[in-house]
Formats: C-alpha cells, structure tokens, sequence
C-alpha cells in the first residue's frame, strides 16, 4: 500500500472510534456532530489532571471547548504533559491573566472597515469569514470574537467586505481567515472564491485553515475542484508537533497539493509543545515528507491567560540558530513576533551579522565561523578569513 516504510510510523486509523462505521469515520460532517465539547464526555475518555479540570470549568467563559474525535485521538491519555493535549485541553493558566496580556494582541480591532475585514497594509486585506472552528486551540489569537465565548457575536459581513475589495483597487492580496474558513458548505466557499476571482485587481488569494490538521475528511474531491477551478488559492495550515503529521493529514495535503494548492505551514512555538530543537526539527521534516514548506514559526501572541503556554524568545532563537545550517533550508521557518498592538510581524533571526564597517560585512555562519564581503561592488579583495583562495565554498542549500 506504501511505496516505501517513510510513513510507517505516522498515525492512522480510527483509533478509540474502531467501532464507528469506516463511511461515518470519514465524513466531515459526524466528525463535527461527534465532537468532544464537555468535561463530562472528556473524563469518559481519559484522567483530567486538578489544572484541567479548573480550565474545563472556565473554558466556556473565554473559548469553547471542541476537539474532533480524529484530532482526540492522538493525545497521549496516559500522559498529563502530552504536547496534543496541551494544545487543546483547557488549563487552569487560562484564567490568570498577565499585565502584558491583552484581548486583541495584534490589534486588529482598529483596522476593520468593515466587520470581519481587516485592512491595515495597503494592498492586502484580512477577511474573516467565520468564527467557528472544528477543534479550539487554547492559545488562539482571535479568542476574543472565536467560539462567541466572550459574547462577542460576530457576523460574517460577506457582501459589504467583497464591495468594500472590489472599491479598492489596491487591494492586491486577499487572506481568508476567521476561525476556519474551510467550515463554510462547498457552495458558500465556491461562492465566495468565485467574487474574490472576479474582481481584476485581486491577483492573490490565500486561505489559513487548521481544518486539514483538526479534521483532513473535510478535504474532499469535491473541495479539491473548487480549489481548482478558482485556482492558484494557496493555503497556510498550522502543525505544531510531529505527531499531528498523520496519514490522514498526509493523503489531506497530497490532495491539496494535486487541486494546485501551494501549501504552507504556520507553526506557534509553545511552550511543552515544540520547544525543543529536536521535536521542531522531526516537524519540519514531515511537512516536506507532506509537500508543505514550514513558513512561519510565531512567538505566541501576547493572549489573555497564554503565559503557561508561552516561550521565552531566546529560546525560541537558539531553535533557529540550531536548524540553521543543520538541516535543509527549506525545512527553517522565519521566526516571527506580531508585534503587540498592530505592529506586523517582524522577522527574528540569529544573529549573524556581528558587524558593518565603512567597507564589508562581517559574518558568522552556522558553524560559529567568521567570514567578510565587501560592500560596495568592485572595491572589495577580501577573501575568508581561514580559506585560500580557489577552494570552493560548501553552499548551505
Ligand atoms: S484553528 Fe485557528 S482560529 Fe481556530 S482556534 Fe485554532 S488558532 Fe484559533
């Protein structure tokens, strides 16, 4: 059945649900109607620790409780610190909250012209089409307004956000976000790819889902020739550990990437999750072995009650500085931070540049070694420090 033993070891199967009807396991739809969404339905299946059960307790006041029984069943249930659970099982943390935190961390709030769009750089816009998600990630940026939790009762303004794209003609790059766009029927996103496509002056459309991850049996054929009929969409999705690399996500992502979907993966570094060099590496890896470039690893936002999920940066800047070099470089993600308040993302590296003279740069490559290169074109004869001329350079790919 497998060309080769590359993904024995990758989950698959039905797990607790062995019982359930192979043609129910794989319809999107009962994994959304079976969905663990109480404290009563997760102490059937596993020991809530005192922490959990206090974050169950407060889940429903900031963001629902939801986990599909595809994504229940990688957790470890015998393990408390298991990097699933901590992902999607509430903890007690989540109700303490910190003075750096806030409810809108990226501060998208103050640039929506219209509900759900946000419009902060000039030539592309932020349209969430939904607040619903197949499974709640205790960490979610948008908590506030996800899983209406907070009461905060938002309305998908799809009509007034295409007008307001299709009267500005700057507006180049459209991003479809929410909650999970991919939650929207086969004829409300056919509907919505087709205006988006319509409007000349989009040229690029891109949707950021965790659906393939929470749940891979929404990526139908079907879905996959509406991707190709208003194509190129390309599509970020969120991994953060290995373990979430399945089989099921894997024939996910082929699909995608056989609908001509560019794939990307958007991981949030966390802490007991990947913050570890060797779990962030085993990652990136499976998600070449997918057809899925790693694209950005995010410091975690400055969410309400997220401080026991958070990671101090210079951690997450030494998992850099130990991929870098060391494995492919199509495997490194750009570590970013969204700057609190509305800032963007801003690009956090290593640092490899100890200096800028008047005439050269001086470098260190991934090895801690020390090289130069001339700035101006033409007026520079420096050679690296410890190599002679002629011998040719190991090219870092
Ligand atoms: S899938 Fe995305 S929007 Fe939904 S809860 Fe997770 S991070 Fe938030």
């Amino acid at each position: 059945m497998y060309p080769n033993d590359r993904y024995k070891d990758w989950f698959r199967g039905q797990g607790l649900w062995a019982h359930v009807p192979e043609e129910d396991w794989k319809n999107w739809k009962w994994q959304l109607r079976n969905r663990i969404t109480k404290v009563e339905q997760l102490e059937e299946y596993l020991d809530l620790t005192p922490e959990e059960k206090a974050g169950c307790y407060f889940a429903n006041q900031k963001l629902a409780l939801a986990i599909t029984p595809y994504f229940f069943n990688l957790i470890d249930r015998n393990d408390p610190n298991c990097p699933i659970r901590r992902q999607v099982i509430p903890r007690g943390g989540e109700m303490k909250v910190s003075s750096e935190e806030l409810l809108d961390p990226v501060g998208e709030e103050g640039t929506m012209p219209v509900e759900g769009l946000v419009h902060r750089y000039p030539d592309r816009v932020l349209f969430l089409v939904t607040d619903r998600c197949a499974s709640y990630c205790r960490y979610c940026t948008r908590s506030r307004l996800v899983s209406n939790a907070q009461d905060y009762n938002f309305h998908a303004e799809f009509e007034q956000g295409l007008k307001y794209i299709e009267s500005h003609p700057e507006v180049r790059d459209v991003l479809l976000s929410g909650g999970d766009p991919l939650l929207l029927s086969d004829h409300k996103l056919d509907y919505l790819l087709g205006r988006l496509r319509a409007i000349p002056h989009v040229e690029f459309i891109r949707i950021g889902s965790r659906i393939p991850v929470f749940l891979p049996q929404r990526i139908t054929p079907e879905l996959g020739e509406i991707f190709k009929k208003h194509g190129p969409i390309w599509m970020s999705i969120h991994v953060n550990h290995p373990r979430e690399c399945t089989e099921e996500l894997r024939q996910a992502t082929e699909r995608l990437a056989f609908s001509g979907v560019p794939l990307g993966n958007q991981s949030v570094l966390l802490k007991g999750v990947n913050d570890e060099t060797e779990v962030m590496k085993a990652l990136i890896h499976r998600l070449l072995m997918m057809r899925v470039r790693p694209y950005y690893l995010y410091q975690c936002d400055l969410i309400t009650g997220s401080a026991h999920l958070r990671v101090d940066v210079r951690k997450g800047i030494e998992i850099i500085r130990q991929l870098r070099g060391h494995t492919t470089g199509y495997a490194i993600p750009q570590y970013v931070i969204d700057a609190p308040g509305g800032g963007g993302k801003v690009p956090i590296n290593p640092d490899y540049v100890k200096e800028i003279t008047e005439s050269e740069i001086v470098m260190r490559n991934f090895a801690g070694e020390e090289y130069r290169y001339p700035l101006i074109p033409g007026k520079g004869s420096i050679q690296p420090a410890d190599k002679p001329v002629g011998e040719p350079h190991e090219i870092m790919a």
